[in-house]
């Protein structure tokens, strides 16, 4: 049909939001100590879910390198087992 493009297969995956994609607005996040951050070793007071000290930013990177990770390997799974 004319003007009718097939459609390609999409790999791109959107970006998470600038304001970043974690809620640490909890009291339960926040400590009157400051401590090395558990990634950046920068002092913080902010604690992770873990109550590990974490910025949150580090904490957000790290969780999206953790995202990247498992998609590359789940679709290297795939790719493997098409074969
Ligand atoms: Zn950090």
């Amino acid at each position: 049909m004319p003007g009718r493009r097939r459609r390609r297969r999409q790999r791109q995956r959107p970006d998470p939001p600038p304001t970043g994609f974690l809620d640490w607005t909890a009291s339960t996040h926040w400590s009157q100590q400051a401590r090395p951050c558990r990634y950046c070793g920068g002092l913080t007071n902010l604690r992770d879910s873990g109550r590990h000290p974490s910025h949150k930013t580090c904490a957000e990177a790290a969780i999206r390198e953790q995202i990247r990770d498992q998609a590359a390997a789940y679709e290297n799974e795939r790719m493997t087992e098409g074969t």
